[in-house]
């Protein structure tokens, strides 16, 4: 439907009636549409290429004759997903230096698109890829664009910013010497056409060297996404005007000190600047025990689709001991402090997105999302309706792409998800999404 233009016209008797068989109707659903009011039951969208063409009910829009006709009663109907924090070139696997020795030539035509597609399939129509090489990342973001392989509508940082990348992560982590340096690689990511600036490790780096970083981003309209693991990360962060944290913090600190959220509060209360953005990729720390001793996730074959026979095998091997990973060591610790910081967050005015840090050990591509969302809404106390804003209108408003992303309003593309059952009485019937439209074209 997304390229067949077919007008057909009928005579009926003496009347002239014209079938329009590039239309596709959703009929009889229960529309969510990302803006945040009352669902509507009964509802009708008619799609016409990649995007929306009519949105109403079954009293208000009538569907076309000869439109292909998609039964959606008994179904929630919302905007595809966003996922504004994954990493398509990890897939789970447990040790890092291990997969950063291994894999790097098999990211681009193996292991990237894999990712992409999982995330597709799990009602992911776009996400926010945050670190990895940036030619990679680049042929990725446009096989997607042009159809030549599936996966969401993918945003790119290309490699992190940060003080110093460590050994044998060169490809995909950028070190910068001075303030001059960082312009420079600043600007070379701009120009390669990235979507947003990822900064780590930025309480390493000088004032002039952050502040750099930021105004050179910023001078090219984009983003800065920085991470909030230490207080002076988030301090400094403030400070030169990033636009957005990650996480919630390595520290078990009980809380974020009260100048950060003094400053934070600051922040938000600055209406010009717009809103300020965190994604607290949270999910782990809630499900990691229950996930050491329950591991059903890792016998979940969804996250092997589309990954070849011996990188299966590798990360399968890797998570053997799913309680003995390293890198998992002080979650407990952090579990515990985890949700007082979000409620802190949630206090401080922050608006809140869905992010998952998918692909880190463990997380899996095909999961990861609707485990996000499970969490906010059943541990963390957060109305379904405002996580599923986190996860469509509020990305889009963010990335500044609302105007074609977000909601399921006309004119805009038809990403359009659909899922049997009442996802705001139970949010994690999201796991099983039963119908994945990306761009006016039915992936699922
Ligand atoms: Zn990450």
């Amino acid at each position: 439907m997304q390229t067949r233009r077919l007008l057909v016209t009928l005579f009926a008797g003496a009347s002239l009636v014209s079938v329009d068989a590039r239309i596709t109707a959703l009929v009889g659903g229960r529309l969510i549409d990302g803006w945040g009011g009352a669902p509507v039951n009964n509802s009708i969208i008619l799609i016409d290429g990649e995007r929306i063409k009519a949105v109403g009910t079954a009293d208000t829009l009538p569907v076309p004759a000869g439109a292909e006709v998609i039964d959606c009663r008994g179904l929630s109907v919302l905007p595809g997903l966003w996922d504004m924090h994954v990493h398509t070139m990890l897939l789970g696997h447990s040790d890092y230096t291990h997969w950063d020795k291994t894999y790097p030539a098999r990211f681009e035509k193996e292991i990237m698109p894999a990712a992409a597609a999982q995330l597709l399939h799990a009602g992911v129509t776009s996400a926010v890829d945050l670190g990895a090489p940036l030619t990679a990342s680049l042929n990725v973001r446009a096989r997607i664009a042009q159809g030549e392989i599936p996966g969401p509508t993918l945003y790119i940082s290309g490699p992190f910013i940060q003080h110093e990348p460590y050994p044998g992560t060169e490809d995909f982590r950028w070190g910068i010497k001075g303030a001059a340096d960082a312009r420079a690689k600043v600007k070379q990511l701009a120009e390669a056409g990235v979507d947003v600036i990822k900064l780590i490790d930025q309480d390493q780096m000088t004032g002039e060297e952050i502040e750099a970083v930021v105004t050179e981003a910023h001078a090219h309209k984009l983003p800065v996404v920085a991470h909030a693991h230490r207080p002076d990360e988030i301090r400094l962060g403030l400070k030169y005007g990033v636009d957005r944290f990650e996480h919630t913090g390595l520290a078990t600190a009980p809380e974020y000190p009260a100048d950060v959220i003094a400053a934070l509060q600051e922040r938000t209360a600055k209406m010009a600047l717009g809103p300020m953005y965190w994604c607290p990729t949270i999910e782990g720390f809630f499900n990691y025990e229950y996930n050491v001793a329950n591991p059903m996730h890792i016998e979940d074959t969804g996250w092997q689709a589309g990954v070849p026979a011996d990188i299966v095998a590798d990360i399968k091997q890797s998570l053997k001991n799913p309680g003995w990973l390293a890198y998992y060591q002080i979650t407990p610790l952090r579990a515990k402090t985890s949700a007082a910081k979000f409620a802190q967050l949630q206090k401080a005015g922050l608006t809140l997105l869905i992010g998952t840090d998918s692909g880190i050990p463990m997380k899996f591509h095909n999961q990861s999302t609707w485990r996000e969302l499970d969490i906010w809404v059943n541990k963390l106390g957060v109305d379904p309706m405002t996580a599923i804003r986190a996860a469509t209108y509020w990305p889009a408003v963010s990335m500044k792409v609302d105007a074609d992303y977000g909601t399921i309003s006309a004119g805009k593309y038809a990403d359009i998800i659909a899922v049997k059952g009442d996802v705001l009485r139970y949010i994690n019937l999201l796991q099983r999404v039963d119908l994945v439209i990306k761009h006016g074209r039915r992936v699922k």
